[in-house]
């Protein structure tokens, strides 16, 4: 059986864990039906990835795909070890825009965040856009819906 964990994390990238932290992984323990959940503070950029949920990556200027290789590229070299990752622009092949790896769009949902906070769940896919807003409005802050499957 699969491993799924509806996560939050902040759409500010560059946001500290909030103080209502406890209280947003209370609520979504709640809606995840569950007990089992966490805040995890890594206190530099990480990666909050969807697991066997992650599909695809497009460009949001021009809607190509971007390719695998080139995206694990960008990421290598925005990975500054014990800081974790720094967000550094880089050119699109496609278009030329030039954008961050946060600024792509990434089906599943995936995004780079300084913490999250999850919760084990039976659902799947992606927390309602009405729950999102209940947790953004515990959180105080905007948050981003990534759903987990190991
Ligand atoms: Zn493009």
């Amino acid at each position: 059986m699969a491993d799924r964990f509806l996560v939050v994390i902040p759409v500010d990238p560059k946001a500290p864990l909030p103080e209502t932290s406890d209280a947003v992984r209370g609520a979504l323990a709640n809606i995840a039906g569950t007990t089992q959940a966490r805040v995890k503070d890594y206190g530099k950029l990480q990666f909050i990835d969807a697991g066997l949920n992650a599909q695809s990556i497009t460009c949001p200027t021009c809607q190509q795909d971007v390719a695998e290789d080139q995206w694990h590229m960008w990421m290598q070299e925005d990975w500054h070890g014990a800081e974790g990752f720094h967000l550094h622009k880089h050119q699109m092949p496609c278009c030329g825009a030039t954008l961050t790896v946060n600024d792509l769009l990434y089906d599943a949902p995936q995004g780079f965040a300084r913490w999250f906070i999850g919760a084990r769940t039976e659902r799947e896919g992606l927390l309602a856009p009405e729950e999102l807003s209940q947790l953004e409005a515990v959180a105080g802050l905007p948050l981003k819906a990534i759903a987990q499957r190991y």
